[in-house]
């Protein structure tokens, strides 16, 4: 294993591509891996391609269709709206993908350690988790530990984003030089659109409140 090597699981919104610029600076040689699994917005995966590309990073898409099929969920099914808010007596909002981190690390490792990568990163937050079981560190731990015995290796899986929230997700974006272009060149977008996206949508309103906030305290600080 080749502890220069890191793999990103990357979907070309915000908080992974500010992982991906986070994984060019901690190692040597990054690797980002897209996933297709029956989203509506297929076109992320194009967007992704294209940051990937800006990025100087060897890029790889899986096709999982698999996973959109299982569940019943507002990102696959086109007939379902996106949630604003989490419905009564519901856990998480109905763009909740069961399984989806589960799956997505877990064959990222596979294919990591087809490669001699044994760093996996995740632009995961518990803070802004929104209620997904799947982004809490609870998990990742869990899974990191499973995926080692599974394989008999030493993955490592980082999540740089795990206590920040999207104002400090921002930061660490200007931090590393890429605030414009994680700001119009990523989707975010429940409705599909990228950059700054729809601004109703609750992905769109997290964001965008986060960035007022981090600009506010930049401007302060000046
Ligand atoms: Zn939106």
């Amino acid at each position: 294993m080749n502890k220069n090597k890191a793999l990103v699981v990357f979907s070309g919104g915000q908080d992974s591509t500010t992982c991906l610029f986070w994984a060019k600076r901690a190692f040597k040689h990054v690797y980002a891996l897209s996933f297709r699994y029956g989203q509506k917005h297929e076109k992320e995966v194009e967007l992704a391609r294209e940051i990937a590309r800006k990025a100087g990073v060897d890029f790889g898409v899986m096709d999982v269709p698999l996973i959109g099929r299982l569940g019943h969920n507002a990102l696959t099914d086109t007939s379902m709206p996106m949630d604003e808010q989490i419905p009564d007596g519901a856990f998480c909002p109905n763009t909740f993908v069961p399984g989806r981190n589960l799956f997505f690390l877990s064959i990222a490792a596979v294919y990591a350690r087809e490669q001699g990568i044994n760093h996996l990163v995740t632009g995961v937050s518990q803070t802004d988790y929104s209620g997904y079981p799947d982004c809490r560190d609870s998990f990742i731990r869990s899974l990191n530990v499973t995926l080692n015995l599974a394989m008999d290796e030493q993955f490592v899986i980082h999540t740089p984003l795990m206590w920040l929230d999207k104002a400090e997700t921002w930061a660490l974006a200007d931090e590393l030089g890429v605030l414009d272009l994680v700001r119009h060149d990523t989707l975010t977008c429940y409705n599909g659109i990228p950059g700054d996206g729809c601004g109703h949508c609750p992905a769109c309103k997290l964001r965008r409140e986060g960035l007022e906030k981090y600009l506010l305290m930049k401007n302060k600080e000046l």
